[in-house]
């Protein structure tokens, strides 16, 4: 479903040029939760800001249903980025002066013009109620981010990243703020999410073992994939 072939991208600081992806291929299938692995600094995020369309490789193509979509004209990929991709990151990006459901509100007030949003507001507004409750916030929903634990705080940005009812979450190291129970609690959330709604998630990760619990662990090794093995627990 999602197709990286032969990426290259660097990034220059001064008179450095760094290489960060360099030759990267990548295929992510329909359904799949796939994790990826590697030292800080190997590239992981701006691998997963390539395949968002959040940023552009130097050369090399990606792919969505197969169609290429790296070089999109900047309104196509705003309307890719925000039906098909959901983003979770590590520290939330949760709007400190709005309420919980607010913050889950975000994204379809901001892709609506104000009479299409006063259209339709009630509709969205179920949504986003549904899916708190369905992340277990739904007695959170007028908390502040600040009244909220790190878990909770996660938990409201994966509903936020589900508003769009995207075919994959793309998640930047998820757990990467939290204690290892609330770590685990979040994957497991994203594992019903991707067995339930068949979501596609590539997940970022330090942590091993909640690598070894998705289907399969991409391990980045100087700007490309060194192995990708299925994990144990899948095989089982
Ligand atoms: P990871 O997520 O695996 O830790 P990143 O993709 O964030 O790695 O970064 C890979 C390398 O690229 C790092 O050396 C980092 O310093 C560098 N880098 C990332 N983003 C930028 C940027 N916007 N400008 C310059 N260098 C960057
Ligand atoms: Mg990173």
């Amino acid at each position: 479903m999602l197709v990286a072939d032969n990426l290259i991208k660097s990034y220059r600081r001064h008179a450095d040029v760094v290489r960060v992806l360099n030759g990267l291929n990548l295929t992510v299938h329909d359904g799949e939760f796939v994790s990826i692995v590697g030292a800080s600094g190997s590239g992981k995020s701006t691998l997963l800001h390539l395949l968002g369309t959040l940023d552009a490789p130097d050369a090399g193509t990606i792919w969505f249903d197969g169609r290429r979509i790296d070089n999109l004209p900047g309104r196509e990929r705003d309307r890719l980025r925000n039906r098909t991709f959901g983003f979770i990151f590590q520290f939330y990006h949760l709007l400190p002066e709005l309420s919980t459901l607010d913050n889950v509100l975000m994204p379809a007030y901001v892709n609506h013009s104000i009479l299409g949003w006063w259209r339709t507001r009630r509709v969205w507004r179920a949504r986003a109620e549904e899916l708190l409750h369905r992340v277990g916030l739904g007695h959170r929903l007028t908390h502040k981010p600040r009244e909220l634990s790190g878990g909770e705080m996660q938990r409201a940005a994966v509903a936020r990243a589900l508003m769009s009812r995207p075919r994959v979450l793309l998640a930047d190291e998820p757990t990467g703020n939290l204690d290892v129970n609330t770590g685990n609690d979040i994957v497991r959330l994203l594992r019903e999410l991707n067995r339930d709604d068949g979501v596609t998630i590539v997940m970022v990760t330090h942590n091993t073992e909640l690598a070894a619990g998705t289907d399969r662990v991409i391990r980045m090794v100087q700007g490309r994939v060194q192995e990708e093995r299925p994990s144990l627990l899948a095989a089982v």
